[in-house]
């Protein structure tokens, strides 16, 4: 892949790390949950742990905390190489956790759930004062006003939390392990939590967390290590990490690619009706699509109609560089490029919206003005910043054009509806100006009234002189929208058929190779 899959390392000379990790590769069926990661934790820093859902930073943390054994790599705590045989092992070397559930025993009191399982004993039985005292002790370390007397169950989820951190914390702990420990609190809630945070920073305790609220990881962290499809991205002062540039290192594919990206498209083509914008011949990736032609001109959807599974977003990937071809030829505005990657594709002004938009696309914590403005700005690269008048302005028109509701630059996109993060999804990309839009699937999901907007969106840019390639599954929308169908099945372009011969019929036929019942009823699936 390119540049940006290699590891970076922050350029700060670094105090001798608590916790490291080197070269930990664990591995579910099917699944390399972490591939040679390496990980510091420093005492007395607030670490973030960041990536998407899926990139393996619960995995890291199981490790570190002996739930999971390693496949590879090595763990070292203070110095000192450890192979956890479970929980119990992690923690006496220092390593305190508060999973998301807090399992503390409801009906105990506080300060009984504090010293659950390590009472003081006295004259050979549990010595209640000095379970009081001990509790006492530790809430008064972590400033928390909490009655040790109080029954656990009386108190809000919060408040539990934060006795959970005080039970931690007591085994000489000098890690503190949060998963996403923020989730369910309120701003207050937060507040606390994080006064409690620092005062353990400050007694030297290194703290790692996880989080999916950006603003909070920038309010508290220090450091953050970023994970993508269980590689490191890189280690980073958040300091001198700006949000969006983290974002894109979280989701990567096209975007973070994007950050490399400081070149000018190449001049531009005479964007007249007809003429070619991107020409496949033999186009194809073993597995995945057998060698197909493909004329994508500007001034007109081409559909691709195929069940799922018979090739369309593949054959998509490989116009966009996100797969290698490994065979074929393929030319944009008449000359031969090579689409190596989404860095190639997007500098030929081609873009991909793609079928997974929570996964791929949309940052749920960035507001509509920051997704919006995402492929944009790195494009031109982080350090160059769009100026904020241009960028108001852009950003307004987007919201304007495509109805995005509510209206709200500011808005946070995960509260927006799905049909809404779709327009945001492709106002980021039309702001690059493409000259070829690939929709993967554009409609899936959202709402009618988003869907006919987004429906009519296709054919008025094409109307203005786009190329756009439209993917879908429902055959009705892909006959409507396209100037021409191209049929898939199974992994192969079987047929390209202009709009007025592309009858459902006929391609329905294509698609299930069978002839259609009498009645013209659709099969299953599509
Ligand atoms: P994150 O916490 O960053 O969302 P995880 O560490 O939970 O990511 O998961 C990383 C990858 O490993 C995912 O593809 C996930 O499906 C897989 N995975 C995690 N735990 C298991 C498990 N117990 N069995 C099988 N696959 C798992
Ligand atoms: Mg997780």
């Amino acid at each position: 892949m390119t540049s940006a899959t290699l590891p970076e390392q922050s350029p700060t000379p670094i105090a001798a790390p608590v916790v490291e990790l080197r070269d930990i590769s664990i591995s579910f069926p099917g699944v390399k949950a972490l591939d040679g990661v390496d990980f510091r934790l420093l005492p007395g820093e607030v670490h973030a742990l960041m990536g998407e859902n899926g990139a393996g930073k619960s995995t890291l943390i199981k490790a570190l905390t002996g739930v999971y054994g390693v496949d590879s790599g090595t763990i070292r705590v203070r110095g000192t190489e450890q192979v956890f045989s479970g929980p119990g092992a992690a923690q006496q070397a220092g390593i305190a956790t508060v999973y998301q559930e807090v399992n503390l025993c409801p009906n105990l009191t506080v300060a009984e759930n504090i010293m659950l399982g390590r009472e003081p004993l006295r004259w050979g039985r549990v010595d209640r004062r000095g379970v009081r005292r001990r509790a006492t002790e530790l809430l008064a370390r972590l400033n928390l006003a909490i009655d040790p007397d109080s029954v656990l169950d009386e108190h809000p989820l919060a408040i539990q939390q934060l006795v959970a951190i005080a039970r931690a914390v007591d085994l000489d702990a000098a890690v503190l392990i949060l998963d996403e420990p923020t989730s369910s609190l309120d701003a207050d809630e937060v507040r606390e939590l994080f006064r409690v945070i620092r005062g353990l920073r400050q007694d030297g305790v290194a703290v790692l967390f996880v989080s999916h609220f950006l603003d909070q990881v920038y309010e508290i962290a220090d450091r953050t290590t970023i994970l993508r499809n269980g590689k490191l991205v890189g280690e980073y002062e958040i300091a001198s990490l700006p949000q969006l540039e983290m974002v894109a290192k979280m989701i990567g594919h096209e975007l973070a690619v994007l950050t490399d990206l400081d070149r000018q498209p190449p001049t531009d083509v005479a964007d007249l009706p007809d003429t070619p914008v991107l020409e496949a011949v033999g186009l194809g990736r073993a597995g995945a699509i057998a060698p197909a032609d493909l004329l994508l001109r500007s001034g007109e959807v081409l559909g691709l109609a195929g069940l799922l599974g018979s090739g369309r977003t593949e054959l998509a990937r490989l116009l966009f560089g996100a797969d290698h071809a490994d065979s074929g030829t393929v030319t944009v505005a008449r000359r031969p490029v090579r689409l190596r990657s989404p860095v190639d594709a997007i500098a030929e002004r081609i873009a991909f919206c793609s079928e997974d938009r929570k996964g791929q696309g949309i940052i749920g914590d960035l507001t509509v003005r920051e997704n919006i403005l995402l492929a944009a700005q790195a494009r031109r690269g982080w350090a160059r910043r769009i100026p904020r008048r241009s960028a108001d302005e852009l950003v307004e028109r987007w919201i304007t054009a495509l109805d995005i509701r509510p209206s709200d630059p500011d808005a946070l996109t995960r509260n927006l509806s799905g049909g809404n993060q779709q327009k945001v999804l492709l106002a980021r990309w039309l702001l690059t100006e493409p000259r070829l839009l690939i929709l993967d699937e554009p409609t899936r999901g959202i709402d009618v009234g988003a869907k006919a907007q987004i429906q009519k969106l296709v054919v008025d840019l094409a109307h203005d002189g786009m190329a756009v390639l439209f993917i879908s599954a429902e055959l009705e929308e892909v006959l409507r929208l396209s100037d021409r169908v191209a049929v898939l099945r199974d992994r192969r372009k079987v047929a390209e058929l202009p709009r007025a011969a592309a009858s459902m019929g006929q391609v329905l036929e294509l698609i299930a190779q069978r002839p259609t019942s009498p009645g013209g009823g659709a099969p299953d699936g599509v």
